[in-house]
């Protein structure tokens, strides 16, 4: 493969530590992070993100499948790799062969898992309110069987928030409440003399919002890659200015540019249509220019009429329907393009930048599913 051929992903490894240094900076000294990097690293690449992380000393990761983290470990990450969801009874043997950590989803698959016959190292899950994995915060006599079981290994307790973006006071007492109850299955645990397990509730915005909270770990993920889940939440707050996200802006820094190249430059004459169901038609004259990246790259057909893209520092705008592997933008304002230039879709382009959550505005989504829909087509660089 030709490097920065088609369409690829530049990943800037210093926003990356910068991103693991704020966050920490937030959070109590003595808590560690234990980085998600489920879905590809949200799109951004696995195995690039879990080695330049392990290079910055972190030794934890957290996943969503058996598969994500064998091919974590097959690339030579050591540490902890907590699987976050469900594992089928037919691949508890790929955990232990692989050493992975399997979250205990409820009462009836910590037994599932037991019965395998073989150790099985666990996090127990807590259901505080999220109501989606986890045995119920109030089940401390659940809770407390997973210890008895004699193949299950318990080695952390967590639970999830799940409003801890919100700006509500409905969502910030929840996410109180929610907290309350994690510390007091927490203390309830060690009075019963449980001990050698770690504990960890906080996301990213678990840190960013509630970054006093006292536990081993904390697991972001977005917020580590320099992005927020949407700017919706930005807008609301800048009318209420001591909000703590407002007081982050700036201070996370985007990992990701998404590029491509300018496939070939054509001129529509007044009245000609272009592209799938004609749905653009040229009211004058124009130079259009067809982008090597479309929906199966994870460009979001949604984006077509409202979204724009960065060529030679301007914007230009997307026109008629996103293909499965093209794209196309009016570039009559730009008199010097030409096929094979550099177009910035996620990212900077001289005094411009298109950051990944206009994305989530123009496709009403948060920015989590905008990068983690990035296609495996697109090559992954790092850049240092
Ligand atoms: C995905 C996930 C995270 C990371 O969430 P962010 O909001 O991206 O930081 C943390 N914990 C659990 C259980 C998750 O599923």
């Amino acid at each position: 493969m030709y490097q920065k051929g088609r369409a690829w992903i530049e990943l800037d490894l210093a926003n990356l530590e910068h991103n693991v240094n704020y966050l920490k900076s937030l959070l109590p000294g003595e808590c560690k992070l234990m980085p998600a990097v489920k879905a590809n690293a949200y799109g951004h690449g696995a195995v690039l993100i879990a080695k330049a992380l392990q290079k910055m000393g972190i030794s934890d990761y957290c996943v969503a499948s058996v598969e994500e983290g064998i091919e974590l470990r097959n690339a030579g990450i050591a540490g902890n790799i907590l699987i976050l969801g469900y594992t089928h009874s037919r691949q508890i043997e790929q955990l232990v062969e692989h050493d992975l950590t399997q979250t205990v989803v409820d009462s009836d698959y910590a037994k599932q898992l037991s019965d395998y016959g073989k150790t099985v190292q666990v996090h127990i899950g807590i259901d505080t309110g999220m109501h989606r994995l986890g045995i119920d915060w109030e089940d401390m006599e659940s809770i407390q069987k997973i210890w008895e079981y004699r193949n299950l290994k318990v080695a952390g307790v967590f639970s999830h928030l799940c409003a801890a973006d919100g700006i509500t006071q409905k969502e910030k007492d929840y996410t109180r409440k929610q907290i309350q109850r994690f510390e007091t299955v927490v203390n309830q645990l060690k009075q019963q003399g449980k001990t050698g397990f770690v504990t960890h509730l906080q996301g990213s915005y678990g840190i960013l919002n509630y970054p006093e909270c006292r536990f081993d770990y904390a697991r972001p993920g977005i917020a580590l890659y320099g992005l927020f889940s949407s700017f919706a939440e930005y807008k609301e707050q800048e009318k209420e200015k001591q909000k703590k996200e407002i007081q982050n802006q700036g201070k996370l820094s985007p990992v990701l540019s998404l590029k491509t190249r300018v496939e070939s430059v054509r001129t529509l004459e007044k009245g000609e249509s272009a592209g799938y169901g004609m749905a653009y038609t040229a009211v004058s004259r124009r130079k259009i220019a067809v982008l090597s990246i479309g929906y199966a790259d994870g460009i979001p057909r949604e984006i077509a009429g409202k979204a724009y893209v960065l060529c030679r520092g301007k914007k230009v705008a997307v026109i008629g329907r996103i293909c499965m592997d093209q794209m196309l933008v009016d570039v009559t304002d730009i008199p010097d393009i030409i096929s094979g230039d550099e177009v910035v879709l996620i990212g900077r382009s001289e005094k411009e930048q298109i950051p990944a959550e206009a994305y989530a505005e123009w496709t009403d989504s948060i920015s989590n599913e905008v990068v983690s829909r990035l296609g495996l087509r697109l090559e992954r660089i790092a850049c240092t």
